[in-house]
Formats: C-alpha cells, sequence, structure tokens
C-alpha cells in the first residue's frame, strides 16, 4: 500500500469507528444533572477534542455503544450535542445478571431516539463471566427479540461462547436487519457462520497485535461487503499506540493494517467498511 492511494484532500473524513465507547471520558459522571451524563465542561471539550482529533485523521463519523444502564442518560445527551455520533444501546453480558422489565424498559425508550441505530451491545462473554452463563444466554436472546421487535440491527460481543452464540441466534433467529459480530476474536468457521447467517464482521485494533495472525486471516477472507472496522475505544489501543487511551481517530490503523492483508488500498477497504456501516446503521 502506498501513502498516495490513501491520501485524503483537506477536510475529508470519510471513515467510521463503527463501535467505541465514551463514558471513560474525563469529566463523565461529573455533571450536575442526573449526575452520570457528560454535563461536566471537561466532559464536554474531551468530547470535542475528541472529534476533531478523529476528524483531522479521516474519522469523520462514529457510533457509540453502551454496555449499562447507568451509560444511557449521558449517551443520550451526547448524541444531541455530537452531530456525528450514533449510539446502540443494549446490556453487556457482564451485565446480564441486571436484566429485566426495568433495563428492557430503559432500552426501548433509549432506543426511540432518532440517533440509536442498533440494539447492544449484548451476547455472550464465558472468558469474564462476570455473570452466570445462563442469565447471559437469557439477556441475549432477550436483546436478539427486541431488536427484531423494534426492527433494529444487533450489535454482538461474543468470547469463547462460539457455540452457544451460534445455538441461539438459530433458536431466536436473526433480525432481519442482520447486524455484526463487534470486536471479531474468533476462529475462521466463526465468521464463516455469522456471515452464512447474514451478520457483519468488525475488527478492532487486536487484528493489528503483532501475535494476532490467525485473526488477520479471518479478516483477509471476510466478504467486502461485510467488513466493518472499529476502536472499541477506549480499549484496545493499536500499535504505537498501546497503552494509551484508545480513541476512534486509531482506527486508521486498523484500516492500514487490514487493507495491506486483503491486498487492495486503504481507500478502499475504508470507503467500503464506511458503505457497509452506513447500511447496516441506516445513518447518512
Ligand atoms: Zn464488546
Ligand atoms: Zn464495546
Amino acid at each position: 500500500m502506498s501513502s498516495e492511494d490513501s491520501r485524503l484532500a483537506d477536510g475529508e473524513a470519510p471513515w467510521i469507528d463503527s463501535h467505541c465507547h465514551l463514558d471513560m471520558l474525563p469529566g463523565w459522571g461529573k455533571g450536575e444533572g442526573d449526575g452520570v451524563g457528560p454535563d461536566d465542561a471537561t466532559c464536554a471539550s474531551e468530547i470535542d477534542d475528541l472529534v476533531a482529533r478523529a476528524r483531522a485523521a479521516g474519522v469523520g463519523r462514529m457510533i457509540a455503544a453502551s454496555c449499562r444502564p447507568d451509560e444511557v442518560p449521558g449517551l443520550l445527551h451526547l448524541l444531541d450535542r455530537v452531530p456525528v455520533l450514533w449510539s446502540a444501546f443494549g446490556l453487556h453480558p457482564h451485565e446480564a445478571r441486571d436484566w429485566g422489565p426495568q433495563v428492557e424498559d430503559l432500552l426501548l425508550r433509549a432506543l426511540a431516539h432518532p440517533k440509536a441505530v442498533a440494539v447492544g451491545e449484548c451476547g455472550l462473554d464465558y472468558h469474564y463471566d462476570h455473570s452466570p452463563r445462563d442469565l447471559q444466554q437469557v439477556a441475549f436472546a432477550a436483546q436478539l427479540r427486541l431488536a427484531t421487535r423494534l426492527d433494529k440491527p444487533v450489535v454482538i460481543h461474543t468470547r469463547l461462547a462460539e457455540e452457544d452464540t451460534l445455538r441461539i441466534l438459530d433458536e431466536v433467529g436473526v433480525p432481519p436487519r442482520g447486524g455484526v459480530l463487534h470486536c471479531f476474536t474468533g476462529t475462521l468457521a466463526m465468521a464463516q457462520a455469522a456471515v452464512a447467517r447474514g451478520l457483519h464482521v468488525s475488527f478492532s485494533g487486536i487484528a493489528t497485535f503483532p501475535k494476532a495472525a490467525d485473526l488477520r486471516e479471518v479478516a483477509a477472507w471476510v466478504p467486502l461487503d461485510r467488513i466493518l472496522v472499529e476502536t472499541d475505544a477506549p480499549f484496545l489501543a493499536p500499535p504505537p499506540y498501546r497503552g494509551k487511551r484508545n480513541e476512534p481517530a486509531w482506527v486508521v490503523r486498523v484500516l492500514e493494517v487490514l487493507a495491506e492483508v486483503r491486498g487492495m488500498s486503504m481507500r478502499d477497504l475504508g470507503l467500503a467498511a464506511a458503505r457497509n456501516t452506513e447500511r447496516l446503521y441506516r445513518i447518512a
């Protein structure tokens, strides 16, 4: 890949970070209002700076994901404040023990926002097992049904739980609007099973880690109309930023590395991933 073919014109910012988290920004939770949102002035200037840095790197749009009920008011606030931000709302498998009518009600209200584009993240995480597996499965199945009911795509987090993830998807049904396996770290067989079910596959900075050769092979296989890229910021900063707080601007590193393994220009991959994100989430 030459740097030539990826150079952006002044002000051009076509790339999209399809999955990040913003609740770790300094100042979040220190606001006067409900006490959980980014009302604080520090947070407001942090988010503006973060958006400006992303834009300077060519990343003009971003999709945030929520994991916990206490993030919801803050994210709704940001959706109104930041034009280039959209969001998914869901209950992370780590928090699945909290699933119930109250949480579902909160998500329903959040998902009524015009910039709420998906249900999630939800799914199964058998690596950490922060919630019992049976409750993770209940919350995942319920959120798949919610996505179908609301005619939205679903953002799926799955870790060391491929078999149960596919079983539940088949039992409950993939929402008609589809979805994405986000921050994919699974096997080629899992990526193939996801694509066969109409799902997208999204790669994060993990795919850029030196030891992730197998994952890069999976990324090279995923059909061009099904691939997404993300940072999952503030986690998983790609080299050379390891150890720092990750942010949407650095999705460029993911694009660079994946373009190389796919033997295409970063520009072509970035535009394809952006088109896929626009289509999946119906964002302009
Ligand atoms: Zn996740
Ligand atoms: Zn995430």
